[in-house]
């Protein structure tokens, strides 16, 4: 009776979406109270969503890939760089982590970075 078909992999996908949804969205509420299980959720979220394929898409760029901190204004410095070439640049202010994320050449549909480079740097 009980078969794994194709039909449960999509469930269990879309299951799987929504908990890194939930799990993301939690890791935000405990920040302030406890930053370690606000860690712990965002792990979580990132092992559920590369065990089932779940696209973080923009929610990348919403927690520190290296220690899994949550990013708010207290957790992360952002600065817009333009002298190699246009770059929002975050630095992680727990555990110093850079990433750069080129805003000229983004590609469409992909909604990362500033879409408007002639406005104010
Ligand atoms: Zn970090």
């Amino acid at each position: 009776m009980v078969r794994i078909g194709k039909r449960d992999k999509d469930y269990q996908r879309k299951v799987a979406a929504e908990r890194v949804g939930i799990l993301l969205r939690r890791a935000r509420e405990v920040l302030r109270e406890d930053e370690e299980l606000a860690r712990r959720y965002v792990y979580l979220a990132v092992r559920v969503a590369r065990k089932h394929q779940v696209k973080l898409g923009k929610r990348k760029y919403t927690f520190c890939r290296r220690c899994f901190v949550p990013w708010t204004p207290e957790t992360v410095k952002v600065r817009l760089v333009t002298r190699p070439y246009p770059t929002v640049v975050y630095r992680c202010l727990r555990c110093g982590a850079e990433y750069r994320i080129p805003y000229v050449r983004e590609k469409k549909g992909e909604g990362v970075g500033v879409s408007n480079p002639n406005g104010q740097a």
